[in-house]
């Protein structure tokens, strides 16, 4: 699949290449948008664009939805000069608001934009409530137009390693045999009228990528590192060799239409064939009616356009059809049906209000859950949870933390905790090590294996762990722990806590059987033992999976220091200070 104009642009930039070529140079600061542009620019992402938008460009653009040249392009991508920087000289030296250098641009033109023709044309209103309206608005007057070259800088957290280059996603669908390619756009969690539209196209076509927009967005949407582990848990419902989870680093409009269209043009760059277009795409409030992006999308002429769009009507969930439907497949009335939205699946997250199964699966509403136990009450915006913190820079004292080890009797959860005790020992952390086995014996004494004892002994465990951690001690807690209620519970007390699932199968603890304990309950000597005669329940939604079945203990340590760094919570330096005994 040719990308947009036929040729895919790369404009990046080595780092040692940027300081020699804006040496002497006057800087100018991009805003978080302009640079995320920035981004999509230097990758190929807005092939054929190779800069910011000239002022001929910038008109056609508003006007007709094409370039100067005639190909199409809907939405102007501008830098802005602010009031009271002169642009002197061919080229200027792009830098964010921290000074960093991004890259360089060779200025051909500096124009004065027409803010409120560009906002009425492309987002149909200049309401600044419309927060890509309010933006255009609030731009700078003047605009400077030339190519740039960039430096991809690297991102934090799960956005930042899954952030691909057009030439990257091309590659894996290559690699992958897949000819035929699905591009999904979003910049909200996934439910399950996404993903029922989502397996359609799966049973049609080879491959699908999950591509979410993670560039700024307004406030109120789910903060990124949130969604992203949302998306994973999501994905645990598709066969693994089927989708690709990849993040696009660009700017939302909200423009409705005219940014459908603009997404479907950048997933053809990603290599797509097909491109998912559902109801209200790229909307915002009730700017736009709710089948204008598939409208304006269908007038275009398919060779013009290059991607085959998927035009799916309103998605809903049927009770007389037992699952999702649309008015295409489902023949029953109104009151059968509900309509699933994003707005009503946060309006029940806020309410505390369990989400049903039909609507968000388990492991994605358990990620949006913990995300809005974090928040600020009315839960409209949302501070990343403890567990999806910035990673921090070596800390004077570090924070201290609970690591909860859970899985089957013999599963290896002890023998990962000690071997991690000591990498963290070695990295000058103060630790303590709480065994199941050994609690039992001291704080624990003459608990049975009832659940409510089972859960007692959790909560006992929990609290001194908390306890510890308040106090800046690294805690790694082994206990088969297998009610998921009780180990929530620990998890709501403790403000950095990480679940590590050892999800050794039961045929590997039953064969190896360490303590001899699984032949005596297989035999019935022993009741209420989890995984023979009590149940285990896997976690929904851990921080780390350990594979003990087929990884050696030390790829699992190597798992879990890579998660807590992840978390900000250990780092490779060693802290300053005496490492503890
Ligand atoms: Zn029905």
């Amino acid at each position: 699949m040719a990308p947009h104009g036929g040729r895919l642009v790369d404009r990046r930039l080595e780092p040692e290449e940027a300081a020699e070529l804006v040496r002497g140079a006057p800087s100018l600061t991009l805003s978080p948008a302009e640079a995320a542009d920035l981004r999509a620019l230097a990758t190929g992402a807005y092939s054929p664009l190779t800069g910011f938008m000239t002022s001929a460009d910038h008109e056609a653009c508003t006007q007709t939805m094409r370039l100067a040249n005639g190909l199409l392009w809907p939405i102007p991508v501008c830098l802005g000069v602010p009031d009271g920087v002169n642009i002197r000289g061919d080229r200027l030296a792009l830098r964010d608001g921290h000074g960093n250098p991004l890259g360089v641009l060779e200025v051909h033109e500096v124009y004065k934009r027409d803010r409120l023709g560009e906002s009425e044309r492309v987002f149909g209103t200049s309401d600044p409530a419309h927060p890509g309206a309010a933006r255009v608005l609030g731009a700078p007057a003047l605009a400077v137009a030339g190519p740039v070259r960039a430096v991809l800088q690297p991102l934090d957290g799960l956005a930042g390693r899954h952030a691909l280059t057009p030439a990257e996603t091309r590659a894996l669908f290559a690699s992958r045999g897949w000819r035929t390619i699905v591009g999904f756009q979003t910049r909200n969690p996934i439910h399950r009228a996404h993903e029922y539209l989502q397996k359609c196209a799966l049973e049609l076509y080879d491959g699908l990528l999950l591509h979410p927009l993670v560039g700024p967005t307004k406030d109120g949407d789910v903060p990124v590192e949130v969604r992203m582990r949302a998306y994973q848990a999501a994905l645990r419902y598709f066969p693994p060799d089927r989708v690709l989870l990849a993040t696009l680093v660009a700017p939302m409009r909200y423009a409705g239409p005219r940014e459908a269209l603009l997404h479907a043009l950048v997933r053809k760059n990603h290599g797509c064939t097909h491109f998912i277009v559902g109801r209200d795409q790229a909307g915002v409030g009730t700017y736009y009616g709710p089948f204008d992006a598939q409208r304006l999308i269908a007038s275009l002429p398919p060779q013009e356009l290059g991607i085959t769009p998927l035009l799916f009507d309103k998605v809903f969930h049927c009770a007389a059809c037992g699952g999702m439907a649309s008015a295409k497949t489902c023949p029953h009335p109104d009151s059968e049906r509900i309509a699933l939205s994003g707005t009503m699946v946060r309006a029940m997250l806020r309410a505390g209000e369990p989400v049903l199964p039909g609507f968000v699966r388990p492991e994605v509403a358990t990620v949006l859950q913990r995300a809005y136990r974090h928040s600020n009450g009315d839960g409209q915006v949302l501070r990343q949870p403890a567990g999806d913190a910035k990673p921090t820079s070596v800390q004077a004292t570090p924070a201290g933390f609970v690591v909860w080890f859970t899985g089957l009797s013999g599963a290896g959860k002890s023998t990962v905790a000690t071997a991690l005790a000591t990498r963290l020992r070695e990295r000058g952390h103060r630790l303590e090590v709480l065994d199941g086995d050994e609690v039992r014996t001291s704080l624990s004494e003459g608990l049975g294996f009832s659940r409510e004892d089972r859960d007692t002994n959790i909560a006992r465990i929990g609290y001194v762990a908390a306890k510890l951690a308040q106090h800046g001690v690294a805690v790694l807690v082994a206990a088969i722990s297998p009610y998921r209620e009780a180990r929530d519970r620990v998890r709501g007390s403790v403000d950095h806590f990480v679940e590590v699932h050892v999800a050794t199968s039961f045929a590997t603890c039953a064969e190896r059987d360490v303590k001899g304990l699984y032949g005596r309950a297989l035999a019935g000597q022993i009741t209420q033992f989890t995984g023979v005669s009590d149940p285990y329940e896997s976690p929904l939604a851990p921080e780390v999976v350990l594979d003990t079945d087929r990884e050696p203990v030390d790829a699992s340590v190597e798992q879990v220091v890579a998660c807590l760094e992840r978390l900000g919570l250990t780092t490779a330096a060693t802290p300053d200070r005496t490492p503890a005994r």
